[in-house]
Formats: structure tokens, sequence, C-alpha cells
């Protein structure tokens, strides 16, 4: 947790020598506090308050990395347990699992997850990773496994309790920075070396309580392992909401380092049905998973949990925006509709998509309402005819189409003689309410 310049200050010796290049060890605090200098500049601070201090400086719960380049997933490095606090930073990581006896038809299934991606507000949604589990038991069948998903080019988690076989992996994956899973009480001294010898993060799996799970925690860190994941073996719904709160809530508000790490979850094996798992998946995922590993692969189940993921991970304080200006859906001439919206990025897209399939190229004019939606915007004053007024005028749309009409979307239908008297060379039509009914509303009530 962040400390203050005040609580900086009272570790620091007070004398004022100004050897750090401050004036005093106040001002020195204070600049430390900003992360505006090292805490090395000082050689007067004693060995306790070095440790204080530098454990005060790490995060709650450690970053760990998985995978390198365009597709490497980061987890961890969360600092509130309430998005509504700050905002979450790192989105849970989706991983599908394959078991190395499933042959060909597992391998499959590995490339269409790792294709598979879906366009969501002008963002492309993708899941971030494989995990291969030796089910076989045979060391061979999981290499061959191992390295047939390797192609796909994204994060991949290796699963197997036997050390020799992990070995006989990671000696072809080993540069691509997987996630060894997992070390146990029975094999984490070899676990633990194989994660340092390859330079791998390591998952520890210990169900019996989160006491346990603490002490193997230590056990590993004590071997020179940083990157740990935690899997605490709390399967169902309660079970797995209990111990990744605690989990959290032991990390962020105690600092306790055992368990300042990103938890994986297994929501499979907690359920007892596809439904279900996707159900528990969705809990994960708001409490408080790093990595949630799905069985299957089906664009019905990750769809929906990689919009859960994004409105989560969204800032809460910065909604997501497109830039204000005039759009063409399609390709627009100077007889085709033009209507009005907000720069909320999932108002523009709704309506963007539905102007696309009613077979009408439009003008969309975006206008800036710092990210809000219609009604949000209007009753908070940001969306007003004077704003739409400037908005025709700054982007010249007189002279783009030549009909001089504007649709409003129908929730302000309230804004129309305000804006007639802001424009009085525009007809203003008042459009509908909802976006699916804009194609019905044109067929039915255009003419350029
Ligand atoms: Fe204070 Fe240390 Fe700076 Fe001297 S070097 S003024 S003791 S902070």
């Amino acid at each position: 947790m962040a400390l203050s310049g005040i609580e900086i200050y009272k570790f620091l010796p007070k004398t004022n020598c100004k050897e750090c290049g401050f004036p005093t060890c106040l001002a020195f605090a204070m600049k430390l506090a900003q992360k505006g200098v090292e805490l090395s500049k000082c050689p007067y601070v004693s060995d306790e308050g070095k440790k204080a201090l530098e454990a005060a400086a790490r995060p709650p719960i450690r970053l760990i990395t998985i995978g390198d380049g365009e597709r490497k997933l980061e987890v961890g490095n969360e600092v509130v347990l309430f998005r509504h606090e700050k905002t979450f930073f790192h989105p849970t990581g989706l991983v599908v699992r394959i078991k190395d006896s499933g042959g060909d038809a597992a391998v499959k299934q590995a490339a269409e997850a790792a294709a598979y991606s879906v366009e969501r507000v002008g963002m492309n949604l993708k899941l971030n990773g494989i995990a291969v589990e030796n089910a076989s038991g045979n060391a061979d069948t999981f290499v061959k496994c191992v390295e047939a998903v390797k192609g796909n080019k994204v994060p991949l988690i290796l699963m197997s309790k036997d050390a020799a076989a992990m070995e006989k992996a990671l000696e072809k994956v080993a540069s691509d920075m997987p996630l060894i899973y997992a070390a146990t009480k029975d094999n984490f001294a070899q676990m633990a070396e194989l994660a340092k010898k390859y330079k791998c993060p390591l998952a520890i799996y210990e169900p019996d309580s989160l006491d346990a799970l603490a002490d193997l925690a230590q056990k590993v860190m004590d071997t020179g392992v940083e990157d740990i994941v935690l899997d605490p073996g709390a399967r169902d719904f309660a079970k797995s909401l209990t111990a990744l709160t605690q989990i959290r809530r032991m990390a962020i508000k105690s600092s306790f380092q055992p368990l300042g790490f990103p938890v994986i979850t297994f929501p499979g094996e907690g359920a007892s049905s596809d439904d279900e798992a996707a159900m528990l998946a969705a809990q994960q995922i708001a409490k408080y998973a790093g990595i949630v590993v799905l069985d299957n692969f089906s664009s019905s189940v990750v769809y929906p949990l990689l919009t859960l993921r994004l409105n989560l991970y969204t800032d809460p304080q910065k909604p997501i925006q497109m830039t204000p200006g005039v759009y063409e859906i399609g390709s627009p001439k100077a007889e085709s509709p033009l209507g009005v919206t907000t720069n909320f990025s999932l108002t523009y897209f709704s309506i963007a998509g539905e102007l696309e399939a009613s077979g009408f190229p439009s003008w969309l004019l975006v206008c800036d309402t710092e990210g809000l939606s219609v009604l949000t915007s209007w009753s908070a004053g940001k969306f007003d005819a004077a704003k739409i007024a400037k908005s025709v005028k700054e982007f010249k749309l007189a002279d783009k189409v030549s009909h001089h009409k504007l649709i409003l979307p129908g929730g302000v239908a309230v804004l129309r003689g305000e804006l007639e008297e802001e424009l009085p060379d525009w007809k203003i039509m008042v459009g509908p309410r909802e976006a699916v009914d804009v194609g019905g509303f044109l067929k039915k009530q255009w003419t350029s």
C-alpha cells in the first residue's frame, strides 16, 4: 500500500543533512511519496526503515506475466476490493483447457479458441490462452500436444503434477513463458527448481485451507521464486466466493504477502453442468479470479463472459468514448439520412449496427457528451440543443447533406423545439427511442 509523505518521514533520520539534495528530510519524504526520487539517495535510512519502505512500495497483488509478445497475459497488480474505489487494472485471463488425451479434436479446439475474436464497442475481444493438461499421464503425449498447441501463439498453461513430464514440455516451450501448474506440498521443491531454471511463473495448489496455501506460498517464495499464481482448490460457488474474497482482502487490506498473488480457477470442476460452469466463471470474473480456465470453447459462453469482463474492467470514471465527429455508415451520399447521438461508445455502436443492417447508408453526428449515454447526458446538461447545433455547424453538415434534415434520438424529443430555434434552416425529425427500431423508422419515414 502506498505511503503518504508524512508516513515515509517517520522512517527518515530527521537530521536535515541535505545529502539527498533536498533541504529537509520532510521535503525528501514528500518527493519519495510522489515516486520522484529513489530511496537510495538518502544514505542514512536504517535497515528497518528500508525494509518497511520497500515493502510499502510493493503492489499488494504481484503482477504476473504469462507468455510474451502481442498476446501476453498480465494479471494481478490490483489495488482495490471494489471497482468504484478506483478501477480494476488487469482483466481476468480467460483460458480454455484441453487434455493431451483428446488427440486431434482437442488440438483443433485449441486452435478455434485461440483464433476466436469478437468485436464489441470498437474493440476486438479475445481469449487469453490455452491450458494443456497431462491427462494421459504420459510425458511424450503431453509434449506432443503442447508442441501442437504452441503454434497458436497464445499464452500457455502447462498442467501436470509430474515434474519430469513438466520439464520435458518446458524444454520445448519455456521461451514462451508458460505458467507451470502446479506445485503442491509434495512436489514444490522440484517445481520451484523448474520455475527458476526456465524463468517461468509457477502456480501452487493447496486445497486444505488458506493457512496451508499461505504456508506453501511462503515455502515457494523462500526458494527464490517470485512469480506465483494461487489455486486454493475452492471449486463450488460458495467456497470459491469465500476463498477468493478472503485472499483478496488479505492481500489488499492486510498486505499479507504470501497471498498477494493472482488466483487461478477452474469453474468446470465446481459445476454440475456447462451452464452452471458458465455462471461460476462469471462469478469468478467478478470476484476475484486472475485467470479462469474453461473446460470447453463455445462462443455462446465465451462472448457474454468477455462482455462481462469488459464491463467490469472499464474504468468507471472514464466511459469508453468515441471521438466526436461525423461518421459515415456505409457510403452515404448528400441525400442520405443524418442522425445525431452522443459519444458513449455503446450507444454509437448500437445505432451504427442498426443503421448498417437497415440498408440505408447514413451520416451519424456524434456530439461530445464526455462519454455519457443519451438520457444521462441530457439530464446532466451535456446533450442539449445548443451543443447539437454547435456540432452541426462545426462539422459543416449543411455542406454534406442536401436535405437539411436531422434525426434526434426519440429519448430527447423534448429538444426538438429548441433545436428548431437554434437551426432555423433545418427540419428536425424525432427518431425512435430504441436503436433496434432505427431501420423500421427509416423505412417508414425517410424521404430525402
Ligand atoms: Fe534527511 Fe537523508 Fe536527506 Fe539527510 S539525506 S536530509 S537524512 S533524507
